[in-house]
């Protein structure tokens, strides 16, 4: 049931973020004649090798409220195009290359979604490999995750002042965002049904991410406590881009597959998925993103992402 005076905040809200857009896609357009409004964002680009099945465009930097932004690589896959954009930029390039490059913890996450922000995309696909904290999930297996519990203390709270910094105060959204649906219904559906015709291993449509901390994994105990708490899997930054999204008005979808066991779950298993098994997750999550991202609406889903606060 939505009100009268919530449905007023709902619509000045949209407006702003259709204003801040609109900035956005004026810079957009010195850089593309193209509107492309879909993006990937994963960890590691080489290992997923996109441009094994999509085709480069163009690479290209574009002015952001935090100066140059990293390198966006435009490909195009069967006729759609899209923006790519990896968790760190490639050794030699200035760019963030590695967690200990970051001046505080979180920096590259805010130049990523501070650029997204920039291109004006309306959908974000992710997909990243994992540690499975749920006993029924083994190696390989894909959670398309639908909630998470953030428990790092030291990421940047919001996204919003680093990108409306220096804008007038009427574009700036509200403060606080509501966070369900926590991610975008209609892009996890994309992801799940193309994961079913791509990937090997179990797909689990829904479950609950922990974020953890940087720079080492959970103790036993602490991953004892992530079973009570409900976890399904553990990752250490994914929870600050599920916000970073949703403070952005970008649907976001994200899978988690999941590479290892939490510590002392399975003590007597091997540490990883083998070799192979990383091979095949890569192929699985490339194709699996890559054609995610073609069954996804022209424009904006109808989906409730961006709730109306009151
Ligand atoms: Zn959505």
């Amino acid at each position: 049931m939505v009100n009268s005076r919530s449905r007023r905040t709902f619509l000045q809200a949209a407006a702003t973020i259709a204003a801040a857009r609109s900035l956005s896609a004026q810079n957009t357009a010195q850089n593309s004649q193209e509107s492309i409004k879909l993006a990937i964002f994963n960890r590691d680009r080489k290992w997923l090798a996109l441009e094994s099945e999509a085709t480069l465009e163009r690479t290209f930097q574009i002015d952001t409220p935090l100066g140059k932004s990293p390198v966006v690589r435009q490909l195009r896959y069967q006729g759609t195009p899209f923006y790519y954009i990896p968790r760190y930029g490639d050794a030699g390039s200035g760019e963030i290359t590695r967690l200990f490059d970051e001046t505080f913890p979180g920096e590259r996450l805010v130049q990523i979604w501070v650029t997204f922000m920039q291109l004006g995309v309306n959908y974000v696909i992710h997909g990243n490999i994992i540690g499975g904290v749920h006993p029924d999930l083994s190696l390989n297996d894909l959670v398309i995750v639908d909630d998470f519990i953030d428990l790092k203390p030291n990421h940047p709270q919001s996204i919003t002042p680093y990108f409306y910094k220096g804008k007038p105060l009427e574009l700036w959204p509200e403060a606080g965002v509501r966070m369900f649906p926590v991610m975008c219904p209609v892009a996890r559906r994309a992801l799940y049904d193309k994961a079913l015709l791509h990937h090997f291993a179990k797909v689990k449509l829904g479950g609950t991410l922990i974020q953890t901390r940087s720079a080492r994994w959970e103790t036993p105990a602490e991953i004892r406590m992530l079973r009570l708490l409900g976890a399904d899997v553990a990752c250490t930054l994914d929870a600050s881009s599920i916000v970073y999204a949703k403070q952005a008005g970008i649907h976001f979808a994200t899978g988690q597959y999941i590479m290892n066991f939490g510590e002392g779950s399975r003590p007597m298993e091997a540490a990883t998925t083998s070799e192979s098994g990383f091979e095949r997750i890569a192929t699985s999550m490339r194709k699996t993103l890559l054609d995610t991202l073609k069954a996804l609406p022209s424009g904006p889903p109808k989906c409730d992402c961006f709730r109306p606060r009151a």
